[in-house]
């Protein structure tokens, strides 16, 4: 926090440029606290090959927002003005990629800079005319396609959030700030650029992003920027369900996953991603809303402690009250016995899950696993505990189990319990365990017949 006061402190020595329609802030070196040593070092290559080759050359974007924060970025993104040819003429390590927007990657092994060109502006006029690329619009104003490069004060103005809207200059390594992103950095606000309606039909998924970065810097949403979303939430509808599997990964594994989810609920995000879940959270205190929050919380300890997650974790938790209602239906109303309306409501639940979010194969592969061990976990008679643990789902299924039992205590708890001792023990011990249980395991017990009744 020391850092954000030095940044603010010395606004006598900013100056106003004007560029174009924008005003951008230009804060010079001595007045804010980005060093060269936070920056990537293939970032810095990337803006000094550019600059040394006569083009302009930026960091924008959630960069020049964290670095200002004194927070470290998670990807470093560059702009400038030279088009995508020209940039590939000068690495040999770019591809060219992108259909929405043509972007260089220069890679340098795992690493990846992004790099883009400034982006023009885009207006009915221009669909399917001739500026440096096309534009176009659909019916809910959403842009489909923006390939209409242009200056550095066009690109700003396209920019999100005013917090989105800074520009670390390579070239003098000041800052240009275009929207008062740094006094909203100060005031810890989030606040699109622009008319909010507006923004949001153009990509309703500024909404989500709206929530991510609130949740994740801990920051409030400005009264204007939140007012429409729960009116505008429905436009989510029109995002390919592709992109939202992308977003939606990155609202839930950025380790802010619990304060997302609430702001989710508040704007009245979720039910839009997830129709099938929202009507079992009306209850902020029932077990299907804390089950979402203690998986959440789980995952944000995860993260934040450097561990491994995947998706089909939270996905598998978020759905998993949905699966046990329509598995009562399934009883109920269809008939079947407990195993076939299990598999059919897997089924259902994920055929209609993916027609709102993407969820690629390997992930939904998990996600039955995940469901299937809670059924398979408590059947533990003969080889069957055995063959559990060795199946390659069995943690993942365990903490979803752990995390059920915690949610609704008694016999869930036990069987997750029971689970815990059985990985420490020893063979003897787990032998002991297993024949302790008879009868208790969900197997149903067969009567032995006398064979002779006189020995009775
Ligand atoms: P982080 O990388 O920390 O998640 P970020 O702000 O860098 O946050 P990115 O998705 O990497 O987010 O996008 C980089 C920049 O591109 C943003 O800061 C913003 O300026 C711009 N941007 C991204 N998505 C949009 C969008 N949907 N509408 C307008 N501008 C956007
Ligand atoms: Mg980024």
């Amino acid at each position: 926090m020391d850092k954000v006061k030095r940044v603010f402190s010395s606004e006598s020595s900013s100056q106003d440029a004007e560029l174009g329609d924008l005003h951008a802030q230009i804060i010079t070196r001595d007045a804010h606290n980005i060093s060269r040593d936070d920056i990537s070092e293939n970032a810095l290559k990337v803006l000094y090959r550019l600059h040394s080759s006569g083009y302009a050359a930026y960091l924008v974007g959630g960069c020049v927002r964290d670095l200002l924060l004194g927070l470290k970025p998670k990807d470093f993104d560059v702009v400038t003005d030279a088009t995508p040819e020209q940039i590939k003429g000068l690495f040999r390590n770019c591809r060219l990629i992108g259909r929405r927007f043509r972007l260089a990657h220069i890679v340098f092994g795992r690493d990846v800079i992004e790099v883009a060109t400034f982006r023009g502006h885009h207006s009915e006029s221009d669909a399917g005319s001739h500026k440096n690329a096309l534009s176009r619009q659909g019916e809910e104003g959403q842009l489909l396609r923006d390939n209409v490069f242009g200056s550095i004060d066009e690109d700003a103005q396209r920019r999100d959030f005013t917090v989105n809207a800074m520009y670390y200059n390579i070239a003098d390594y000041s800052i240009a700030d275009y929207a008062g992103g740094v006094d909203a950095l100060k005031a810890k606000e989030i606040a699109l650029m622009g008319d909010p309606e507006t923004r949001y039909r153009e990509d309703p998924v500024r909404m989500l992003r709206a929530v991510r970065f609130a949740a994740k810097l801990d920051f409030s949403i400005s009264k204007n920027t939140e007012a429409k979303i729960p009116e505008l939430a429905n436009l989510l509808s029109n995002v390919p369900p592709a992109r939202l599997f992308e977003e939606v990964s990155k609202l839930f594994l950025s380790g802010n996953a619990v304060a997302t989810f609430r702001l989710m609920q508040r704007y009245h995000l979720f039910g839009e991603l997830f129709p099938q879940v929202q009507p079992l959270l009306e209850n902020t205190a029932g077990r299907e809303y804390r089950f979402i929050e203690k998986v959440l919380l789980n995952t944000d300890n995860r993260i934040n402690s450097g561990l491994r997650v995947t998706p089909a974790f939270f996905y598998a938790a978020i759905l998993w009250y949905a699966v046990e209602e329509r598995v009562q239906q399934h009883i109920f109303e269809g008939g079947f016995n407990h195993h076939d309306a299990f598999n059919l409501s897997m089924n259902d639940v994920l055929v209609r899950q993916v027609e709102r979010i993407a969820i690629p194969k390997r992930f939904s592969t998990g996600i039955r696993d995940i469901w299937m061990l809670q059924k398979r976990l408590a059947k533990r008679f003969g080889k069957r505990a055995y063959m559990s643990l060795e199946h390659p789902k069995f943690r993942a299924g365990y903490d979803f189990l752990l995390i059920r039992g915690e949610i609704e205590g008694g016999e869930l708890e036990e069987l997750a319990h029971w689970w815990t001792q059985f990985q420490q023990a020893e063979s003897g011990k787990r032998k002991n365990m297993l024949s302790s249980l008879r009868g208790n395991d969900g197997r149903k017990r067969r009567r032995r017949k006398p064979r002779n009744s006189s020995n009775s």
